[in-house]
């Protein structure tokens, strides 16, 4: 048995199509059903649905064999434990940093919230910014308004979220897709199977 881990919402959708070309249809949408555990057309392959950033967590303790998660979430996990095979090109957006839309470019020590605080540490520790980084769970945008936060580092798609909340994005910290992670010993112990399911998804992005 092939267990792969996903996340419910956009990555899934985005997945369906290369699950599909390799034969793995789900039996129940995870849109209206409520198991964790979906058996698929194919016997020897079920998904598990689980949250963006738990899939790094069961792919390494090799719960799962494989999972599709965003680079973002692989960044933060530090994915050294998995191998990264193949880059989906899938729910593809902007990690950046974004500020007050009038607000000057901050001097000297900076607050900044963000729920991604290794990346955003690292990021600001590079450019040689002192930046304290709050951690928060969602809604981001919301820091900078009621004084928080000077700057939030969040994923940006389209802007809208930002424009709606009078910010403005800043500077680009890495352009974001999602990536096909393996378990190592499951890439050793079940290589066949993976190996042909990496053939088939390649297969499909070549196509696109
Ligand atoms: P947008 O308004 O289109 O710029 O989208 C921004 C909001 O959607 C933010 O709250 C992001 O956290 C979220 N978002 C955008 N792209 C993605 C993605 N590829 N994966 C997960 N969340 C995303």
């Amino acid at each position: 048995m092939l267990t792969i881990a996903v996340s419910k919402g956009r990555i899934y959708e985005e997945a369906l199509p290369f699950l599909e070309e390799a034969g793995i249809t789900p039996i129940d949408d995870p849109k209206t059903s409520r198991k964790l555990i979906l058996s698929t057309t194919r016997e020897d392959v079920q998904l598990v649905i689980i949250r963006a950033t738990d899939v790094p967590t069961f792919v390494e303790y090799g719960a799962a064999d494989m999972g599709i998660a965003g680079k973002d979430v692989l960044l933060e996990h530090g994915a050294e434990s998995l191998y990264e095979p193949l880059d989906l090109g899938i729910a593809k957006c902007r990690l950046m940093t974004a500020a007050h839309k009038d607000a000057p470019i901050p001097k000297g020590r900076i607050r900044v919230a963000t729920k991604y605080v290794k990346t955003a540490h690292s990021y600001f520790a590079n450019l040689g910014i002192q930046a304290e980084i709050i951690k928060l769970y969602g809604s981001m945008e919301l820091a900078p308004l009621v004084g928080l936060a000077e700057c939030i580092v969040d994923l940006v798609d389209t802007g809208n979220t930002l424009k709606a909340n009078n910010l403005e994005p800043r500077e680009l910290i890495m352009n974001i897709s999602s990536r096909l992670v393996v378990n190592k010993a499951a890439m050793k112990m079940k290589n066949k199977a993976i190996a042909t399911l990496l053939e088939q998804f390649e297969h499909t992005l070549a196509k696109r």
